[in-house]
């Protein structure tokens, strides 16, 4: 069976416990105006310019983002890490993109992480159909994204409605599934007490299932990728969101009784 990859990250500790090595796969439905990985929406690989400039002289060579890999050749790769995994507690995330989008090669990772005793993680948006949900290889953890209870504000920033992703959410809560919420802070989309009081009102009901909630800070990074892939960057003139900007709304999900860190 083969996948397709646009990266590996390896020594992450924001993607989950321990010293992780990520694999984000392409594909992704939605289309958040803040995207940081522009380069994973589009499922196949594809061809970049890339410039550098020496001594005011432009250099400009052609990059593929994105390989076909199966699953034998990526879990090859894996193993590579294992002892950082294994000394840290740590393990493998699957990230993206919407890594659900290749649920079929993503459960044959996790069945091989179980087999191997690697502990493993999905970093998802939750958006994808109730039956691959149903389908798919269940992980040791869910990193989840939660970017907004009211329907219509996650249409218009992220083009898809929020309803299948908290009918999701609930399935996996459901199935006692260990879950982290995740949720990027954007300026003018939910970057308020009231959004995150709302945010934190609608998942009181699972407090005790939840893990931890990570709030994430926006950083205006992505210039250079959007340039390069030619496509529009909608947040182009918005400023990042330090950490410290964050620390208001941590009292909003400990009144609740939730575990919450800045940045995971
Ligand atoms: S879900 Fe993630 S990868 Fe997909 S568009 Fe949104 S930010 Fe980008």
């Amino acid at each position: 069976m083969h996948g397709i990859i646009f990266d590996i990250k390896r020594f992450a500790v924001h993607d989950g416990p321990g010293i992780r090595t990520t694999v984000f796969l392409k594909g992704c439905p939605l289309r958040c105006q803040w995207c940081h990985n522009p380069e994973s929406i589009n499922k196949e690989p594809e061809q970049v310019q890339k410039t550098v400039w020496l001594n005011q002289k432009a250099f400009t060579k052609t990059e593929t983002i994105g390989r076909k890999i199966s699953d034998t050749a990526l879990w090859e790769e894996l193993q590579k890490d294992q002892i950082f995994m294994e000394e840290s507690n740590g393990g493998i995330t699957f990230s993206g993109g919407e890594p659900l989008m290749q649920h079929q090669f993503l459960s044959s990772m996790i069945r091989r992480c179980k087999k191997h005793g690697i502990h493993s993680c999905i970093d998802t948006s939750g958006f994808a159909h109730t039956s691959t949900i149903r389908e798919l290889e269940m992980p040791d953890l869910f990193l989840f994204d939660i970017k907004h209870i009211d329907k219509d504000k996650h249409l218009q920033f992220t083009q898809v409605d929020n309803e299948l992703i908290l009918q999701n959410l609930r399935f996996i809560l459901e199935k006692k599934i260990p879950v982290r919420i995740r949720i990027p802070v954007i300026p003018g989309f939910n970057h308020s007490e009231e959004d995150q009081e709302e945010i934190a009102d609608y998942l009181t009901q699972w407090h005790q299932q939840i893990e931890q909630i990570d709030l994430l800070p926006f950083h205006a990074i992505a210039n250079h990728k959007y340039h390069r892939l030619e496509k529009e960057d909608q947040m182009l003139k918005a400023a990042s969101i330090h950490s410290e900007e964050l620390e208001k709304y941590l009292p909003i999900f400990h009144q609740r009784d939730f575990r919450v860190t800045i940045g995971g």
